[in-house]
């Protein structure tokens, strides 16, 4: 008699490659790249990649993923922005991959928190915002938002227009449950709001930041 039962067939993430992730195209140019655990997502523009998030699990993996994508689409491979969905080293842990040269965003109290922390890995960003920005790069557009704290008081959404996605981290999780304490979210009446948030955006895809799997509609109509 095994401890737990297997994973059920509808929750298994896509199929890993011999280096241990996966890459596949999210909508048009924006994929997203999983080892299982842990979720990115980058834009292949005309003017350089724009990725949100580095999970430090996925580590140099995500540069093999851009490459895997950029060489096909013709398009530079060079990451030109890179966006912290939030502060937290599980999810952002393997920003310091790019150096300098590379335009950093996220929430105003993002920065505060990784100055805080100090953390090599984690390099404050270098543009900020408050409550909304919106990112063009090439012929893209991506709309960075903050409502309020959930998972954690700087957690962002980061909605891509064209591709109808939105990329929302450690609030809804496609095909599974929340991992313990929700999450460990820190705002548990935000983290409750934050799905009501989500499915007033138009998207049809998301990007939950964890497990393999990307979500539908209907996910986050089942957790909420
Ligand atoms: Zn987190």
């Amino acid at each position: 008699m095994p401890d737990y039962g297997p994973v059920p067939a509808a929750s298994v993430g896509p199929a890993l490659n011999a280096d241990g992730y996966f890459v596949g195209r999210v909508e048009g140019n924006l994929s997203s790249v999983t080892d299982g655990y842990y979720q990115a997502m980058f834009l292949a523009t005309r003017e350089g990649v724009v990725l949100v998030d580095a999970p430090p699990t996925i580590g140099r993996n995500l540069l093999r993923a851009i490459d895997d994508v950029t060489r096909v689409t013709g398009t530079p491979g060079q990451v030109t922005h890179l966006i912290y969905s939030h502060s937290h080293a599980d999810h952002i842990g393997a920003a310091s991959l790019w150096g300098k040269n590379v335009e950093r965003i996220g929430h105003t109290e993002t920065r505060r928190l990784l100055r805080r922390a100090g953390d090599p890995n984690r390099p404050a960003p270098t543009t900020t915002f408050d409550d909304r920005m919106v990112l063009h790069v090439g012929e893209e557009r991506l709309e960075l938002a903050h409502h309020g704290p959930n998972h954690a008081p700087d957690n962002i959404f980061v909605y891509a227009l064209r591709q109808k996605t939105l990329m929302l981290v450690d609030v809804i999780y496609p095909g599974w449950a929340p991992f313990k304490n929700l999450a460990v979210s820190q705002d548990i009446p935000g983290w409750i709001r934050a799905h009501y948030i989500a499915m007033s955006y138009p998207w049809r895809t998301l990007v939950g930041g964890h497990l393999g799997h990307l979500g539908r509609r209907a996910d986050g109509e089942t957790q909420q």
